[in-house]
């Protein structure tokens, strides 16, 4: 199975929390946190459609500006999800540059936040043409946490306790399409993008009469093929991946539920570990993780794969310490999953 999501963190475990999605085959890509995103070049900046923001703590969110510059002319549409207070906070960091000259742009760039509240999501739309003023406001109800719902994944979010509130994500393929190479091989079909044309019409539940043209390699004639008939050669369904973000959180009842509940069966759960296993005192104070905690989490849910990150930075020498003590939590009893660090 070739994966759809190459997730990746932005910084190694001491900078700045952040994880870029990219997608297979497609100019997109999905971001969690803005902090530093110094190390993410412009052409990937540029492929960026929707940013989650866990809370606005400056490690989480100092690369607002960044972004903003990268994209500002671009003509696009940026959506960008955060915990209450989130609107305002873009507002004023829109109202610290100066705009009288954005009217030479068609449209150079719309902001559309969407705030989530317990129960309903607030959203706003800034627009660049409109020297960013705040305009189609909106709220809606929302009672399980589903941020984006698109014909291939979804996104979902948990309001989680961090003295602010503080969102946990999950991003989960509905599905997963699996190309059989024999089989395209022994028809004599190419690999290229009509596949990924092929997979958008299976997620958009197009009917099976609905036909496709394949060109059948360099040069060669076009064919028209039945979306029916590539399903029944070609196309193999599996379970979809399943990515989870969670940072700056405290360990208590309440928390741990709604990240269990969250993370469930993820592939790979990428969890902030700030503090040794010993440090639950100073964890709590700080609304905070241990690696003990972390792995816990990470073996409730079941999931296959933990990565740990967000280390204190009085711990840059005992990073392997952070690792060990998640990972033998995660196993618990002998379990199945592994854990790596963000080099891995
Ligand atoms: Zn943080
Ligand atoms: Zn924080």
């Amino acid at each position: 199975m070739k994966p759809i999501f190459h997730p990746k963190l932005v910084n190694p475990p001491l900078g700045d929390p952040g994880l870029l999605v990219q997608f297979l085959y497609e100019r997109r890509a999905l971001l969690f946190d803005l902090g530093d995103i110094a190390a993410l070049p412009n052409v990937t900046l540029l492929k960026v459609s929707h940013v989650f923001v866990s809370h606005t703590h400056i490690d989480h969110f100092i690369g607002f500006d960044r972004l903003l510059r990268v994209v500002f002319g671009q003509g696009k549409t940026l959506t960008l999800y955060g915990p209450a207070g989130i609107i305002a906070n873009v507002e004023g960091k829109l109202a610290g540059f100066t705009w009288n000259l954005v009217d030479r742009y068609h449209q150079a760039i719309t902001i559309d936040v969407v705030e989530v509240r317990p129960g309903h999501l607030l959203s706003a739309r800034f627009r660049a043409v409109d020297k960013f003023k705040r305009s189609e406001e909106g709220r809606r109800e929302n009672d399980d946490g589903l941020l984006l719902d698109e014909p291939g994944f979804s996104v979902r979010a948990a309001i989680l306790e961090h003295r602010v509130p503080c969102l946990g994500f999950a991003l989960k393929e509905k599905f997963h399409i699996n190309i059989d190479k024999d089989a395209l091989d022994a028809r004599g079909l190419p690999p290229g993008p009509w596949l990924n044309e092929l997979k958008q019409c299976i997620y958009g539940e197009k009917p099976d009469g609905h036909c496709l043209t394949v060109s059948a390699g360099r040069g060669g004639p076009e064919k028209t093929i039945s979306l029916g008939e590539l399903k029944r050669d070609l196309v193999r369904i599996t379970a979809g991946q399943k990515i989870a973000y969670v940072v700056d959180t405290v360990y208590n009842e309440g928390n741990k539920k709604r990240i269990v509940d969250l993370v469930r069966g993820a592939d790979l759960f990428f969890c902030e570990s700030p503090f040794i296993a010993e440090e639950e005192e100073r964890a709590r104070d700080r609304c905070h993780l241990t690696s003990l905690q972390a792995g816990t989490l990470a073996r409730e849910a079941e999931v296959r794969e933990l990565r740990v990150f967000h280390f204190s930075p009085r711990h840059t020498f005992r990073q392997q310490q952070l690792v060990r003590e998640a990972e033998a939590a995660f196993h618990g009893n002998g379990g199945p999953g592994r854990t790596v660090d963000q080099e891995a």
